[in-house]
This record gives structure tokens, C-alpha cells and sequence, in this order.
């Protein structure tokens, strides 16, 4: 299975395709979330651990295993910290300077303060006949696990759920509440 992540991370790099882009999200923030819950075991752990030592009369009994857990949560917050990275890297996103909302690097106004971004035109399109040689580009066949599917299901639905925006017609996410293209305020009265 290692192979077959690493085989696509190579595609995702190179052509970019959306689906697979998404794919590799999904599959990030899964980990994300089984780390969540490796934490969560954790703290548990140390409260019972407390709670023993407190029914022995002696909390100084619990701290080494505290030590020895707080140290393991550590070092999963700092995986996740770099996992968290990875996928603003693979979204291509950015972060507002007024607000610290983390948002798409292609977008002209930020989607929750309406901060306007300088707008940097995407780098030109490549000249005909000058494409850049494609590489590992063949179809890739995905065999995904159900709780994947479901979750690619789930991300699918919420774009699906997108509203136009009233002013210039681009999809605004739900909640969200400025347009990230024209800045509208999705909440103004018309
Ligand atoms: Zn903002
Ligand atoms: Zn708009």
C-alpha cells in the first residue's frame, strides 16, 4: 500500500488533477483525525493515572507516566502540525493578514473579513508547441477503501452545496461570508 500512496502522490506533483488533489487531502486529514484520537487515548490514560495515584494518597505516584504521555502527545501534535502543513501546501492556500483565516492562494478577497488580497494573475499560460513533457501521467486506477470513499463522498457533497454569489455568480461556500472573487458580502440586504 506504501507503494501505491507514493505512486500517487508522484501523479498528484505532476498533473495536478483535482480529483486526485483531493484524494490526497482526504487521505491526509484521516490521519489527522486517527492521531486526534491516538491524543485522546492519551489523556484518558493520564486521568486514570492520576486517579490511581489520588486513591493511594500520593499524586506524585502518576507523574512519570505523565511525563511519559505528555511527551507522546507532543510529539503527535507536532505530526499533525506538519500533516496540517502539507496540506496547505497541496491546497495551495494562504493566510489572510487581517484575519489569520487560512484560504485559497488564488483568491482575490478574503472569504471571512472580505481583506482584498494583491491579486497575483496566475503565471502565463505555457506557449503552444513549449508544453512541459508529461510525465507519469497515465490513468491511475483508484481502488479506495470504503471510509475514504465516504469521506471523498462527504467532501464531493459540501462543494456540491456551494451557492452562486449574488454579485458576480462564483460559488460561495455555505457560512461563507464574503466572496472570494468580488468581496461581496454575502449577508448584505439587497
Ligand atoms: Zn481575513
Ligand atoms: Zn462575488
Amino acid at each position: 500500500m506504501a507503494g501505491f500512496f507514493s505512486k500517487l502522490k508522484d501523479g498528484v506533483a505532476k498533473t495536478a488533477d483535482k480529483a486526485q488533489l483531493t484524494l490526497e487531502v482526504t487521505k491526509l486529514s484521516s490521519q489527522i483525525n486517527g492521531i486526534k484520537k491516538d491524543i485522546d487515548a492519551l489523556y484518558t490514560q493520564i486521568g486514570e493515572q492520576v486517579y490511581q495515584a489520588y486513591a493511594q494518597g500520593d499524586l506524585s505516584l502518576a507523574e512519570a507516566e505523565i511525563v511519559r504521555h505528555g511527551q507522546a502527545i507532543g510529539q503527535h501534535q507536532d505530526t499533525i502540525t506538519e500533516l496540517e502543513a502539507k496540506i496547505r501546501e497541496l491546497r495551495n492556500e494562504k493566510t489572510c493578514p487581517d484575519c489569520s483565516t487560512v484560504v485559497a492562494a488564488d483568491i482575490r478577497f478574503c472569504s471571512s473579513c472580505g481583506h482584498k488580497f494583491d491579486f497575483t494573475p496566475p503565471p502565463a499560460a505555457v506557449e503552444p508547441g513549449a508544453e512541459a513533457p508529461v510525465e507519469g501521467s497515465q490513468e491511475q486506477v483508484l481502488i479506495l477503501e470504503p471510509e475514504l470513499e465516504a469521506e471523498l463522498a462527504s467532501e464531493e457533497e459540501r462543494i456540491r452545496a456551494d451557492e452562486p454569489c449574488a454579485s458576480c455568480g462564483e460559488p460561495v461556500a455555505p457560512g461563507v461570508r464574503y466572496c472570494t472573487h468580488c468581496g461581496h458580502d454575502q449577508q448584505a440586504v439587497e
